[in-house]
Formats: C-alpha cells, structure tokens, sequence
C-alpha cells in the first residue's frame, strides 16, 4: 500500500511500527460553532483511510481531539454570556450530529484539551528540563533554535522564515520563531494552576500529548487539512521529538482545500456554510461521495451544479443495489451458471481495480469508477442470473460502498399494523400519564415521516 507522505514529498510503501496495526492521530476541530464543510473533508477522507486499513484487517487505533479550549471558544462565551465549557461541550455535540450523519466513524479515542492539561504541563516540564522550552513572566516557548530539524515538514529554513516574515519582535522571546507553549491567565478566561502560575497551554501542546498517550511516542500517520503543516504540525514534531527523543510520525498525510465557486471560503465573503446548512439542502450521504469523488490532495470546489452531479452518481449506485435486492426475493435458489462464473471473473478484476485504486495513494476518485463499473455489469447480468450470481455481485458492491462510508441499506418503512400498535401504546401513555414517552413514540414516527393528528374521534394519522 502506498501513500503520498508530506515529509518526503514522495508516495511511499506504507510499513506500521507494530505489525498489523494502524496509530492514526488526525487534528479535530476548534469546537466555537457548527462544523464547516470545509472541516468535514479531512474527516470524510481519513475516517475512508480508517476503513480501508480495517478492511484490509489492520487493528486501526484511531485519535482526532477536540480544541476546546481557545480564543474563538472564549470570545463567543463572552459574547453570549455563558462560560468557555458550556461553549465547546456544545458544539462538540453539534460536530458529533454532523459527524454521524456524514457517516464518520467514531474515533477509538476522542481527546479534549481540557482534559489532558496534566500531561501538557508535564511535556512542558520535561521540555524545560531538557533545555528546549524557557520560562518567561508566565509565559513558557520553545526554543527553536535548539531543535536542529525544525523545518522538516514544512521545507522551512529558521534564517528563510525569520527573513521572510515581519513578525514584531517580542522582547520577552529569545527568537522570533519560538513559539508559545504555555501562557499566563488573563482577566475572565479559563485557567488551571501550574509551575509558571495559572494559565493555559498554547494550541500546538494538545495535538503532541494526547498522540503519545492514546497511541505512543511514534504514531504511524499523521493528518489534517494542508493548512496545518505550518506551523502547527512543525511545531508538534519539535515538541514531541525534543521530548522523547523518537521520531515522531512515519506518514504524514494533508488533505487540500475545500473551496466554494472556486473561492476560498470565508465567512466575510458570504461563501461560507456549515454542515448542518448544506443538510437542510442535501443528504450529507451525497456530500460524503462527492467529497470523494476527488483525490485528497487535489483542491475540491463545491459548486450546486458539481454536487447534483454526485447525486446522480450515487444514485445509479443506489438504484442498482435496490435492483439487485429486489431480483434477490423472488429469485429461486440456484448455482452458477458458465456464464455467470464469466462474470464473476469480471467482478473478481473490478474488486482489484478498486484496491488498486485505494493502494495508490487513497485514490477515491479512481475507486468510485471500478463501483460504476460494477454497477454497469450488474445492470446487464443480473437480470438473467443465477440467484448466487446476484448475490455475490449484491454483496461486492456493498462491500465496496462501505469502505467508502456509503449506506446502502434501505430503511424499513413501518407497516401500517406497526404505526397502529404504535399509537395505541402512545394512547396507553398518555393515560399512564407517561407524557414523556408519548412524546417519545411521537417523535420517532414523525421521524418516519408519519404525523399524527389527536381529533375527538381519536387519533388519525397519515404519510407525510
Ligand atoms: P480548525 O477547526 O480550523 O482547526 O480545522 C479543523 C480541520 O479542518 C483541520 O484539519 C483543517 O485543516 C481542516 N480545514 C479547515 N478548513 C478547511 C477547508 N476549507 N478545506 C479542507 N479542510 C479544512
Ligand atoms: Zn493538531
């Protein structure tokens, strides 16, 4: 299997540290507000690296944090009049909403910066210890003068950077590039005590403890949006080499930018929209396919006309799987035929093209391809196939849309006689005066799309 590897520039034969198994660390989101579209890519596309590895049986341990502890977080609860945590706890809610509807698999582990400040602190102190970090009025950096390879990922050179950029030149650092690992409390903001006097961490911190914690001191792929390579992936890898004196990632994989009409995204420019926007005009099922109808590294614009494009897409997906289920019923139990063992070679070639797809760097794009192949060979086979023919192509394809997070089942529409015991439980409730679970049977068949109407004559219903 190989994969593009920003610190080599370079696609590479992927070898884990420990055999068989995947430590995956992907940076989460600063949780100040609904999710973007834009943050929804690296989760769609590495939470398709994750099933991939797991298909192929690898044992994936797979860490995404949430920042929830940040200047964006404390200026909106200061805007609202709440406190920082009743903030991120919140959106880290809303994210998890979106996340299942998009069909990310939950992380192994999900890491809050709040709740990992012991660790951070200590990272810290070892850090100090080591001549690598300096105190400061309250204020702790990282020298980075000290930490020959800093640059590594970013191509960077400290005097090219220094030269490069006007940063103003703080009194209090020895150089410019430090960068700020702890910082002193100010009036109103969360803080928790520490050496340096009560404060809390800078950003980068976050992201080098909880990777050693929940995987170890080397993890096996790192990943983000593009726009974390600089500095804050530079920064986790001085930080966690400098302390454990061990590499820190073998792969690091960056997903490009989502833009808008070509256009970068950004709230002051109007082309900015949330998941959760996006959900209320498409099924976020179509929005997870058409972010992987591109590569991971090649910029996607999301343009209404590219995605009914996905929609269609996945729709011929849809409605071949449906085919197929539906010749599954009726067909008689029967075994190959010659011709159908044909076929099956063909699927057998297909299933390879879609690993070979995958093994080439998580070609998506080329993946979805080898499926519309599929789903034209099942259009013209299927129909005069022997029952264990439509079967394995049945199973194939929903094999393959599962690696990519695509739900091919249907659900079931509740029966009439279902809905009927439904609301006369609902009935029995609400004279137990259990209104609580009255509401609740009502809201489950709304969410079925059945609306109930209480008239004097009893309870009516119908199909939205
Ligand atoms: P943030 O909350 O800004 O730290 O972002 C969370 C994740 O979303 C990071 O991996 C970012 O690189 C990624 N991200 C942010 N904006 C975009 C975008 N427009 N396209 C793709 N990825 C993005
Ligand atoms: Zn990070």
């Amino acid at each position: 299997m190989k994969l593009y590897n920003t610190l080599t520039k370079q696609k590479e034969e992927f070898v884990p540290v420990n055999e068989g198994k995947v430590g995956m660390y992907v940076c989460g989101p600063t949780v100040y507000n609904y999710i973007h579209i834009g943050n929804a890519r690296p989760m769609v596309v590495f939470d398709t690296v994750r099933r991939y590895f797991e298909y192929k049986g690898y044992d994936v341990n797979y860490v995404s944090n949430f920042t929830d502890v940040d200047d964006k977080i404390i200026k909106k609860a200061i805007e609202e009049g709440v406190s920082a945590s009743e903030i991120s706890e919140r959106y880290i809610k809303e994210c998890q909403k979106d996340m299942a509807a998009l069909n990310v698999k939950p992380a192994t582990h999900h890491p809050k910066a709040t709740q990992e400040i012991d660790g951070m602190i200590k990272m810290i102190e070892s850090l100090i210890e080591q001549g690598y970090a300096y105190e400061k009025d309250g204020t702790v950096y990282f020298r980075t003068r000290k930490f020959d390879h800093y640059g590594q990922l970013s191509k960077k050179n400290l005097d090219d950077m220094k030269a490069g950029i006007r940063i103003a030149v703080s009194d209090e650092k020895e150089d410019s590039m430090d960068f700020v690992l702890w910082k002193p409390k100010k009036e109103g903001e969360p803080s928790w005590p520490s050496p340096w006097g009560d404060g809390r961490p800078g950003w980068h911190i976050e992201c080098s403890v909880m990777s050693k914690k929940y995987i170890g001191d080397t993890i096996d792929i790192h990943a983000g949006g593009e726009d974390l390579i600089f500095p804050h992936h530079e920064n986790e890898i001085a930080q966690s080499e400098a302390c454990n004196g061990e590499k820190f990632a073998k792969y690091w994989m960056h997903n490009a930018f989502l833009n808008i009409d070509n256009k970068k995204m950004s709230k002051s420019a109007g082309n900015f929209f949330t998941v959760r926007e996006i959900s209320e005009k498409y099924d976020l099922q179509v929005i997870r396919f058409f972010m992987l109808s591109a590569h991971y590294r090649s910029p996607l614009n999301f343009s209404d006309t590219l995605v009914e494009a996905s929609k269609n897409g996945l729709e011929r997906i849809l409605t071949a799987v449906d085919n197929l289920r539906e010749i599954l019923k009726s067909a008689e139990e029967n075994a190959m035929t010659e011709a159908d063992q044909a076929h099956v070679k063909d699927v057998d070639e297909l299933v390879a093209k879609f690993e070979a797809s995958m093994e080439d760097d998580f070609n998506t794009a080329d993946a979805i391809s080898a499926i519309f192949e599929l789903v034209k060979l099942a259009n013209i086979t299927a129909a005069d196939g022997s029952k264990e023919y439509v079967q394995y192509m049945f199973d194939t394809i929903v094999k393959l849309c599962d690696i990519l997070g695509i739900v091919t089942e249907k659900e079931e529409e509740l029966l009439d006689s279902d809905i009927e015991a439904l609301i006369e439980e609902r009935q029995a409730a609400r004279k137990a005066k259990n209104f609580a679970r009255a509401d609740e049977i009502r809201d489950m068949l709304a969410e079925q799309g059945i609306i109930l109407e209480d008239t004097r004559a009893g309870v009516k219903w119908k199909r939205a």
